[in-house]
């Protein structure tokens, strides 16, 4: 059995709340929402972050944010607005080692970025 979380729920041992998906990409919502949008989305094969998919699969990458334009549309903060956000790494505070990208909106978002302390 994989040990990736987002594996396990591509693999449905994991249920999500899944709004949108392709062949090769699953859109779902974040168990911890900290926006009232708040939806991540992953490509079905496992590569560890976007580093990775960038050497690996440049055609997947740009599929990856095309989807995240599918669910602003979806989820109807296409014209509000909404960030998209892929954590790499240590320093960023990435959780879950399979590349994903947060679709975050429907509210009016704080800064980008902000130093811990
Ligand atoms: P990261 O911090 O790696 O950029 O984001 C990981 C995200 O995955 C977090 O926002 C966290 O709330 C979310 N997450 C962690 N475990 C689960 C889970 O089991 N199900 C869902 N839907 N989201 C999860
Ligand atoms: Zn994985």
């Amino acid at each position: 059995m994989t040990e990736c979380l987002f594996c396990r729920i591509i693999d449905g041992q994991i249920p999500a709340d899944i709004v949108h998906q392709t062949e090769r990409v699953l859109a779902f919502r974040d168990i911890q929402p900290r926006a009232a949008t708040h939806v991540l989305v992953i490509p079905r094969a496992h590569h560890a972050s976007l580093t990775e998919l960038a050497d690996a699969d440049q055609g997947l990458l740009a599929e990856l944010f095309l989807v995240a334009r599918e669910v602003a549309r979806l989820e109807q903060v296409q014209d509000s607005g909404y960030r998209l956000v892929s954590n790499v790494g240590a320093d960023a505070g990435q959780e879950v080692d399979h590349v994903h990208v947060h679709v975050l909106g429907g509210q009016r978002l704080g800064p980008v970025a902000r130093p811990r302390d």
